[in-house]
């Protein structure tokens, strides 16, 4: 009985139909396509793209310059020199991250102790130039500066979820 029915079903090509009705069903349905760049993604408030280096409120560096991201970060990304000031704080005096190296994986954020170092939700940049890849410390702070509204708001949201 079984053979005869599976018989019939090729005979009349029951699977063939089957097969083109789901492709007829997807013709008239809803695309998914996101037409980038006109279009983009939802992002979530943890994203992880271009770093920053945030301030205080009062304008002052976050950063305490103790070198913790430095020693977490795994690609070995993140340069750090510093020295103190003359008020006896400690403060870098160099912080690069090379954007070759980094595998944009969060440690440096999730170490920070002050909310310094912070991963944006900026994804969509180039360089022209060797040494471009380069984030300096000046970078960093004014990609922080510019962003401080949406970062804040991140970081709020992002306790959030923890
Ligand atoms: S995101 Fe990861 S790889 Fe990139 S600098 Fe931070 S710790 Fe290093
Ligand atoms: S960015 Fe944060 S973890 Fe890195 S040196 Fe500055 S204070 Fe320390």
């Amino acid at each position: 009985m079984s053979k005869t029915r599976g018989w019939l079903k090729s005979f009349l090509l029951v699977e063939l139909f089957r097969g083109l009705m789901l492709t007829i069903r997807y013709m008239f349905s809803g695309k998914f396509t996101v037409r980038y760049p006109e279009e983009k993604a939802p992002q979530s408030p943890r994203f992880r793209g271009l770093h920053a280096l945030r301030r205080y409120p009062n304008g002052e560096e976050r950063c305490i310059a103790c070198k913790l991201c430095e020693a977490v970060c795994p690609a070995l990304a993140i340069t750090i020199d510093s020295e103190p000031r003359k008020d006896g704080t400690r403060r870098t005096s160099r912080y690069d991250i090379d954007l070759f190296k980094c595998i944009f994986c969060g440690f440096c954020e999730e170490a920070c102790p002050v909310d310094s170092i912070v991963e944006t939700r900026i994804y969509e940049y180039h360089f022209e130039k060797r040494g471009e890849q380069i984030m300096t410390k000046d970078k960093l702070l004014a990609i922080g500066d510019r962003y401080e509204a949406q970062i804040a708001s991140d970081r709020m949201q992002d306790a959030l979820y923890r």
